[in-house]
């Protein structure tokens, strides 16, 4: 790997910035019920997405500054035209070592050994269900067929680690929960159970709302759960593992047990805006000093400016009220 980076990115915290996660669009294929508002369609959000030449470019001013972690997200990040080729050229970013992809896995099938090829580490596609009416319900497109044969494309094409992400939703899919756990027996994956957090307004509800400790207990009815050691860039689930069983299981308590002193992470929307928090609004606008023709090192201190700017931790919510918290929609975030 070669050495890329001048100065770590430490907040006022004592906390080191090595991850960014990237919008490269706010359009997406499905209209999530916690993610669009009801009765929103999930159009671009009039969002002025920046050229792929402009993410490189920033990008490499993150490597520079120690960043080793990139997660490309959306909205839909597959539905962007060229995102093979700009997979490929992000994975040429000199200290960039972990290429990791967040998908609603709809359009994964057809592309999975193209990123493996680009150089795709990681792949985590959002799946809350395995119910062909439900998913069509909660995302109001009739699509699980396709993101099953994605998940089994990505662990063909032998993507390092494919992971399934699972939003807990009361009412909705609790009545699953043993049967995701149950995937890990037989595939070689990591599904992680998600708590539902109060971030998007008009998406946010607080009746299905249910901690991960719960969770964890139904799923400990099915047998024994071996804690399993955290991987370098596993983020903050708690991983363990059922006995005998091929992959794993997760556990990211956002709402019940937050990880924000561990947090190692900013992001990017795809319209360039810099979020030092997901709940944070926009800390500084990129798209403005690109068009302003800042140079790499000027682009360099006004992150770092913003990130003296970052929050010790997310404002404490209560998960009993609807009051979701986010100031910039799921959707131009990407989670
Ligand atoms: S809520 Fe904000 S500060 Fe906390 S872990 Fe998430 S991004 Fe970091």
């Amino acid at each position: 790997m070669q050495e890329n980076a001048t100065t770590p990115l430490i907040d006022r915290f004592n906390r080191r910035i090595e991850y960014l996660r990237m919008s490269v669009t706010s359009r997406c294929n499905l209209s999530c019920s916690y993610c669009v508002p009801a009765g929103k369609l999930s159009d671009n959000g009039g969002c002025d997405m920046l050229s792929f030449r402009d993410l490189l470019f920033i990008a490499d001013v993150f490597a520079r500054l120690g960043v080793r972690k990139v997660r490309v997200t959306g909205g839909e990040p597959l539905v962007r035209k060229g995102i093979e080729k700009f997979i490929a050229q992000l994975a040429e970013t000199p200290g960039i070592d972990r290429l990791a992809l967040t998908t609603n896995g709809v359009m994964l099938a057809q592309m999975a050994h193209s990123l493996k090829s680009a150089g795709l580490k990681a792949v985590n596609v959002s799946l809350d269900t395995f119910d062909r009416e439900k998913y069509a319900r909660v995302t109001g497109h009739d699509g699980l067929n396709n993101v099953l044969s994605g998940l089994n494309a990505a662990i063909d094409a032998g993507i390092e680690s494919v992971k399934l992400n699972v939003v807990v939703m009361k009412g909705v899919n609790d009545d699953e929960l043993e049967k995701f756990a149950g995937y890990t027996i037989r595939n070689k994956i990591q599904v992680r159970f998600i708590e539902f957090m109060p971030h998007t307004k008009g998406a946010w509800n607080a009746g299905q709302y249910m901690p991960v400790e719960d969770v964890k207990k139904r799923i400990e009815a099915l047998g024994a759960l071996i804690p399993c050691s955290r991987e370098q860039w596993g983020g903050p689930a708690r991983i363990y593992r059922l006995d005998g069983a091929q992959g794993e299981i997760g556990f990211i308590s956002a709402v019940s047990r937050h990880f924000c002193w561990e947090c190692n992470r900013l992001r990017i929307t795809a319209d360039g805006k810099l979020l030092t928090c997901l709940f944070e609004g926009s800390a500084l606008d990129l798209r403005s000093l690109l068009e302003s023709g800042a140079s790499a090192e000027r682009i360099s201190t006004a992150i770092k400016e913003a990130l003296m700017g970052k929050w010790e931790a997310r404002p404490g919510f209560d998960s009993n009220v609807n009051d979701a918290q986010g100031q910039v929609a799921m959707r131009h975030i990407g989670g």
